[in-house]
C-alpha cells in the first residue's frame, strides 16, 4: 500500500454523456428487445432489455463503466450537441473538398410527353460556342474548389437525341478532369426509347457508367404516362432495348410511383429482377414516390397523387436503401459545387428550374464560382438555395428526424412555402422496423 486515494471518478452525466436526442426505437415483435436507430450516426442494432436498462440509467452510471464506449460507437449516447454539429455540416458543405458535378442538357427538346413533366421542351440542341462556355465553366470550378472528382449527369429533354453534343463534349470535358489531375464519372438520365447497341457503346467510350431510365409499370400501365408527343406508347420498344442490347453501364430503371400506378410496384419490381437475370445486363428497381408534381405543359394533366398510407409505404422502401449518418444539407441545391447548365447554357441549382430562364442565376459564358455573387446575373435565384438549409425552420430545429430529412427538397420549402416533411414522419415504429428489415436482408446486423 502506498498510501494513495484511488483516483475519483464522476457519474456519466458529470462527465457530460446523456442520449442523442436522434434514437428512434421499436420493439422487435415476439421478443423483449428493442431495435434502436440512431439517425445521426447511421446506425441500427438490436439492444437486450439489460442494456435498455443501462441505457435509460446513463446519467447515474459511472463514467467507466464500459457499456459507455459501445453506447457511444453506435450514436445512442454523445457529450456534445448533435444539433450544432448538424448546423456546422449544414454551413460548411460547400467549403468541403466536394466533386464538381455538373448535370448538362444537350438539347431540351424531347420525343415523350409525360403528362407530369414540368419542362417546356424547347428545340434545338447546345450549340458549338455554349460547349466551350460549359468546358471553360468547368476548368474554373475545378480550379476554384479544387476537386479531385468531375462528376457528369446527361440530362434534357431527352440526350440521346443530340449524341454528337454528348460525345464531343465528353472528350473535352475527360481531357480536363485528366489535366487537373480528377477522377472523371459520368451517368445518364433518359427515356430509353432512342438507345441502340451503337449508342450505348458511344456512351461507354463518353465514360457513362449509369443510366436512369423511367418505367412506369408493366405495358399500358407505363404507356399511360411514359408515351411518345404524337401519343404512341413506347413501353414494348423499351423493354426490347433492355433485354436485346449489351448494356455497357448499370441501369437503374426508376418508377415515379403515383396513385394510379401503385399497383406497379411490385411487378414491376419482379419483372426488373427476372430481365435482369435473363439479359445478363445489370438492371435495378429504384422507386420514386410523388408526392407532389409541378407541372408547367399547357396540355398536361398532373399525375394522381399518392394517398398517404401508399406514399409512407412507397417512401420507407426507398428511403432505407440509402440509410447513412447525417449531413446538414438535402441535395446538390445547397452546393456551390453542382450546377445544372441547359442547352443555352444558362445555370440553375435545380433540375426542375432548367429551360426556366427566369430562375436562371447565371451562365456559362460568364459565372466564376471565386466570385459567386458578382458574375451571377440574378445572385438571388443563387443564394435562395445554397441557403435553403433547415436551420431557419423552426420546426426542423425541433424535429428528431432532422438528421435524415435535412429539411427536405429545398424547391419545395423555397417555392411552396412550407418544408416536405418525410411522409412517415409521424411513423417512427415504421421506420425502424422497415430499417431493420432492411439491414437483416443486407447482412448488416
Ligand atoms: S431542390 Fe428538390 S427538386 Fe431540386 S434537385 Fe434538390 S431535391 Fe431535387
Ligand atoms: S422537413 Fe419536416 S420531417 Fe424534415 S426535418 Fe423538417 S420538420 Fe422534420
Amino acid at each position: 500500500m502506498d498510501g494513495s486515494q484511488p483516483e475519483k471518478t464522476q457519474t456519466a452525466k458529470e462527465a457530460g454523456w446523456r442520449q442523442s436526442r436522434y434514437n428512434l426505437s421499436a420493439q422487435l415483435p415476439g421478443t423483449n428487445k428493442t431495435v434502436i436507430v440512431n439517425l445521426f450516426r447511421g446506425t441500427c442494432a438490436v439492444y437486450s432489455p439489460v442494456e435498455l436498462y443501462l441505457l435509460h440509467e446513463l446519467p447515474t452510471l459511472d463514467e467507466t463503466h464500459p457499456i459507455i464506449e459501445r453506447f457511444s460507437k453506435r450514436g445512442l449516447i454523445v457529450n456534445f450537441d448533435e444539433l450544432e454539429a448538424l448546423k456546422l455540416y449544414g454551413h460548411t458543405a460547400s467549403a468541403g473538398l466536394r466533386p464538381v458535378s455538373l448535370t448538362i442538357c444537350p438539347t431540351m427538346a424531347c420525343n415523350f410527353d409525360c403528362p407530369y413533366c414540368y419542362e417546356n421542351h424547347s428545340t434545338g440542341k447546345m450549340s458549338q460556342a455554349v460547349q466551350d462556355d460549359v468546358v471553360a465553366l468547368a476548368r474554373r470550378m475545378l480550379h476554384t474548389f479544387p476537386a479531385k472528382l468531375l462528376k457528369i449527369t446527361w440530362f434534357g429533354g431527352e440526350p440521346l437525341l443530340a449524341p454528337d453534343v454528348i460525345e464531343q463534349l465528353s472528350q473535352q470535358l475527360i481531357t480536363l478532369a485528366s489535366e487537373q489531375g480528377a477522377a472523371y464519372q459520368a451517368q445518364i438520365i433518359t427515356n430509353g426509347y432512342l438507345l441502340t447497341q451503337p449508342l450505348a457503346d458511344l456512351l461507354h467510350r463518353c465514360k457513362v457508367r449509369s443510366a436512369q431510365i423511367t418505367l412506369d409499370g408493366i405495358g399500358s400501365a407505363h404507356d399511360a404516362t411514359r408515351h411518345l408527343a404524337d401519343g404512341r406508347p413506347t413501353f414494348q420498344r423499351i423493354a426490347c432495348n433492355l433485354r436485346q442490347l449489351n448494356l455497357p453501364f448499370t441501369t437503374i430503371l426508376r418508377q415515379n410511383v403515383h396513385q394510379d400506378n401503385i399497383n406497379q410496384v411490385e411487378p414491376l419490381k419482379q419483372w426488373v429482377r427476372k430481365l435482369a437475370e435473363e439479359s445478363g445486363n445489370r438492371l435495378y428497381y429504384y422507386p420514386a414516390p410523388l408526392h407532389q408534381t409541378t407541372t408547367s405543359h399547357p396540355c398536361s394533366t398532373p399525375a394522381k397523387l399518392l394517398h398517404r398510407s401508399a406514399s409512407i409505404h412507397v417512401s420507407l422502401q426507398k428511403d432505407v436503401e440509402s440509410f447513412a449518418k447525417g449531413r446538414g444539407h438535402y441535395c446538390g441545391a445547397n452546393l456551390l459545387s453542382e450546377l445544372c447548365v441547359d442547352q443555352q447554357g444558362r445555370l440553375h441549382k435545380c433540375q426542375t428550374d432548367v429551360d426556366k430562364p427566369q430562375q436562371s442565376f447565371g451562365t456559362a459564358a460568364k459565372w466564376d464560382p471565386a466570385s459567386p455573387i458578382q458574375t451571377a446575373d440574378n445572385p438571388d435565384r443563387l443564394t435562395c438555395y445554397i441557403n435553403a438549409l433547415p436551420f431557419n425552420q423552426p420546426q426542423c430545429l425541433s424535429c428528431i428526424w432532422l438528421p435524415a430529412c435535412a429539411g427536405g427538397c429545398p424547391n419545395t420549402t423555397l417555392f411552396q412555402g412550407k418544408p416536405n416533411c418525410l411522409p412517415y414522419k409521424d411513423v417512427p415504429e415504421q421506420y425502424v422496423m422497415a430499417l431493420y428489415k432492411h439491414m437483416q436482408q443486407s447482412v448488416k446486423i
